[in-house]
């Protein structure tokens, strides 16, 4: 039963998962994606930007049946590998035995779930056009095709804007009395860097982790390719006296690689032509409130709620907007004029969580995975929850390997915190650990 015309803003990650969801409901939908077909594009050698994909990803991707489809194209990373300055190797692992997080290509998966859009029988992708404006009483959105400059008005009963961080439907709203907004950049950017696969095609290092070189101000992570290499991330500032600004030779950035992460030297033969070719790209972050007008437009994604990039949540909380959203079409009978602005409410404060924890998570994974006070109390933590599952789940576990939603997950882990810092303050700590007495005073304080 067709129940309706669908007008979704662009076909990335969010857009085309929530094409099939809105297809499955019985809608007609059409997607107006401002870029040509990814599928039919060459792929640009060192450009292979690849995401980690976990609980939350993959409750949404099960949710209409392709999750198996999509676990073909990942790796699983079980735990985090440290690379100290000296070259030494720290694993740690991310949760309990077989639990992992899973290394995607970002355009592997954007095809796949455009490909699998396409196969519902209701849904039309449209490349190459760019939302210009949304008229929020009539329910049309402006068009300009880019390849033969024409402007068109399509007409949707609802709208939902999946056009990313600098959204164009969200800049409509912005423009709308009683809405609020804010855009933060971070000072650090970020640049894409390559350690290519052997010559027999195999991992130059361990390939099932997500691999860290935690180095205060500056942070390299690395995560592998299933053609054998590994698609790496230098975090870096734009400005100060060791930044993007300031290495500008190849003699710069040479020493600065040689001193700061010498173990990838080796590893990175095209490290100069990278760095100097591939752009440095910028890291922002996106608050904003209500997410709908009426039950004309929705925004979902990065449109409503782009966080940094260090929890690996974005897309990840993106994919669960749309597990939400499809309950709440249930428990609101399809009723647009309720579900919208609920879907608005209870969202917000849980993506206002996963923020705050993303930003939290930058300095967790720049300066303490490699602090030895952090590292024991990440195995005290590790062994009451193996002892304890259902009294003490560490805060990374609920947020990476649960649906606990994030506003409880960070009041959880606030909580958890408070009673560490006890813990680790007791003098001879790093001796008696693993003693019933710790373990009993951790669980008279929960
Ligand atoms: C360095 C980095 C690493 C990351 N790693 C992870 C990770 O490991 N795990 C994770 O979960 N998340 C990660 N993220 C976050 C993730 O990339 C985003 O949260 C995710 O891409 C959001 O999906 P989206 O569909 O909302 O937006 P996008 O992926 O940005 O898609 C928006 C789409 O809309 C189109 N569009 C834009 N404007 C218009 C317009 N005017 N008209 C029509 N179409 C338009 C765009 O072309 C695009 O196709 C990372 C982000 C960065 C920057």
């Amino acid at each position: 039963m067709n129940k309706g015309k669908v007008t979704i803003l662009g076909a990335g990650l969010v857009g085309s998962l929530l094409s099939i969801y809105m297809s499955k409901r019985g809608y007609k939908v059409s997607i107006f994606e401002r870029r040509p077909d990814m599928r039919k594009e060459q792929i640009v050698a060192g450009r292979s930007i690849n995401m980690a994909l976990s609980d939350r990803g993959w409750t949404a991707l099960d949710g209409i049946g392709i999750g198996d489809e999509i676990r073909k194209i990942s790796i699983p990373m079980y735990g985090r590998m440290i690379h100290s300055v000296k070259g030494e190797l720290t694993y740690q692992q991310y949760g309990k035995e077989n639990e992992a997080i899973y290394s995607v290509s970002r355009r592997e998966l954007n095809c796949k779930l455009m490909e699998l859009a396409e196969k519902q029988p209701d849904v039309e992708i449209y490349f190459n056009e760019r939302c210009l404006d949304v008229d929020l009483e009539s329910n049309e959105v402006v068009l300009e095709n880019l390849k033969v400059n024409q402007k068109k008005k399509v007409y949707g009963d609802c709208i939902f804007g999946t056009d990313g961080a600098f959204s164009a439907a969200r800049l409509k709203m912005q423009m709308n009395d009683r809405f609020d907004y804010s855009q933060t950049y971070l000072k650090h950017g970020y640049k894409e860097l390559t350690i290519p696969a052997n010559a027999d095609g195999s991992w130059k290092m361990e390939k099932n982790a997500l691999h860290i070189w935690p180095r205060g101000e500056y942070m390299l992570i690395a995560l592998p390719n299933q053609d054998g290499s590994f698609t790496c991330t230098l975090f870096f500032p734009f400005d100060g006296e060791r930044s993007f600004n300031s290495i500008k030779t190849e003699a710069d950035l040479v020493s600065f690689f040689t001193e700061i992460f010498p173990d990838t030297f080796e590893l990175m033969p095209t490290l100069i032509h990278d760095y100097f070719h591939n752009p440095t790209a910028s890291l922002v972050l996106i608050k904003c409130e209500p997410w709908n007008y009426k039950d004309k437009l929705m925004l979902l994604g990065d449109a409503s709620h782009a966080i940094v990039p260090f929890y690996g949540q974005g897309m990840n909380s993106g994919f669960e907007d749309c597990t939400v959203l499809n309950r709440l079409f249930d428990e609101h009978n399809g009723n647009l004029s309720t579900l919208f602005p609920e879907f608005s409410k209870v969202r917000k404060p849980d993506a206002d969580a996963i923020a705050e924890l993303a930003l939290r998570n930058f300095i967790e994974m720049r300066d303490l995975v490699g602090d030895p006070v952090f590292l024991l109390r990440k195995k005290i933590e590790a062994k009451i929850f193996q002892k304890f599952p259902e009294k003490w789940m560490p805060l990374y576990s609920m947020v990476t390997f649960s649906d606990i939603p994030y506003s409880e997950a960070l009041a959880e882990g606030i909580r958890q915190d408070g009673i560490m810092e006890k813990i680790m303050a007791i003098p001879g700590i790093e001796d008696k650990w693993d003693s019933k007495e710790i373990e009993d005073m951790i669980l008279n304080n929960l």
